[in-house]
């Protein structure tokens, strides 16, 4: 007798080819009833399948009880496209973090940044980082790959859902560089504005800046905040701590940022950790002020969270108010972000380095 030929999933290798669809969610609501009315089912299904994904945070199409039980059945075996909850540590302070685990096995983080009236999700944009910054515990790690679209709007819901509260802002500051899967990136910021309801001034993509590529999303003509991790005053400097720099001239990158501020209309921020005797000393913020004076940007010093592969050092509180002091004198917008969870597991990347060393 010949073998019979089981089909891992009946319903996607039998049915219409509609139906070998790429994961849900991150459509938007008129793909989704463009998918729903390909299979024969009426428009309103669209709607309903958007609000089950996105606001009852359905996991399986089979949990959708409003659909019928054939239909169902039908397409049980098409993936929605959340990935697992592997990990979750909550910090004294009210911060989450979460590792979460994708369909193939591999591992990213998210946090959850609660305040009084913010709910802010620092989401992942790449497994690990090909950038290599050498004070970055991602960066130590590797890189593996781009997330998909769904792999990043998954984050937001998995924050949101286990808070039982919207999330009012995101931060591509997790792990990888978002303008490395700008694709992806964009298609995930737009369907967190329009499916989620965040608002795009909400949404800030922090990058190392790649050449050309914040001119592309300036195209984009989305209205969301660009900061860009500068963390020196100068090209030499820059390079010490930021590989990609070498390939980047400080001025080139400088003057895509005029051009995000021109195309867009918004200010940018300019990050810069603070390393203790490295680029904290008077002269760097004079340096600094000249850099990014005379346009609309903003200043967010970052003091330095230690990792253990290398030892710089964290300034001390009046050290960062010195600086501070020096690039107010030279009226640059300037204010310090004092990074949250830090008790409990460590700076971003690191959580999930432990677990997978453990
Ligand atoms: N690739 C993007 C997102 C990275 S994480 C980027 O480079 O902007 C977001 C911010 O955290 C970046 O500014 C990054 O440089 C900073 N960061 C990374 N490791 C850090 C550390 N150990 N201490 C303080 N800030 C750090």
């Amino acid at each position: 007798m010949p073998a019979r030929l089981v089909p891992d999933s009946p319903a996607i290798a039998s049915a219409s080819p509609s139906l070998a669809s790429s994961p849900l969610l991150g459509k938007s609501l008129d793909e989704l009833t463009e998918w729903v009315t390909a299979q024969g089912q009426p428009k309103y299904r669209g709607k309903q399948l958007h609000q089950w994904i996105y606001e009852r945070y359905a996991r399986s199409l089979s949990d959708i009880t409003v659909f019928s039980k054939a239909w169902r059945a039908e397409i049980a075996d098409v993936p929605i496209g959340r990935s697992q909850l592997h990990f979750r540590s909550v910090s004294p302070d009210g911060t989450v973090k979460y590792l979460l685990k994708l369909t193939d096995g591999h591992i990213i983080e998210a946090v959850g940044i609660p305040t009084a009236k913010r709910l802010t999700v620092c989401v992942s944009s790449q497994v690990g980082c090909p950038m290599a910054c050498d004070f970055c515990a991602t960066g130590k790690g590797g890189f593996l790959r781009n997330l998909e679209t769904h792999e990043i709007v998954d984050q937001v819901l998995t924050v949101q859902d286990d808070f039982g509260r919207r999330v009012s802002n995101i931060v591509f500051m997790g792990m990888g560089e978002p303008l490395l899967n700008s694709k992806n990136v964009v298609k995930a910021v737009r369907s967190l504005n329009q499916d989620i309801g965040i608002g795009q001034r909400s949404i800030t993509v922090s990058t190392v800046g790649i050449p050309g590529q914040i001119r592309r999303l300036a195209e984009e003509h989305l209205q969301v905040t660009l900061a860009v991790s500068l963390h020196a005053s100068n090209q030499a400097l820059r390079e010490t701590l930021i590989p990609s720099a070498r390939k980047y001239p400080f001025t080139d990158l400088i003057e895509e940022c005029y051009e995000y501020v021109n195309i867009t209309g918004r200010r940018v921020t300019f990050e810069y950790i603070l390393l203790a005797g490295l680029n904290d000393l008077p002269h760097h913020a004079t340096e600094l002020a000249e850099m990014v004076g005379g346009f609309q940007s903003h200043v967010n010093l970052i003091p330095y969270n230690p990792i253990s592969e290398v030892d710089y050092q964290r300034p001390s509180d009046a050290q960062i108010q010195a600086f501070v002091h020096e690039l107010e004198k030279r009226h640059v917008a300037v204010s310090v972000r004092y990074s949250r969870g830090l008790e409990k597991d460590a700076a971003c990347g690191q959580l999930r380095a432990q677990k997978l060393a453990s």
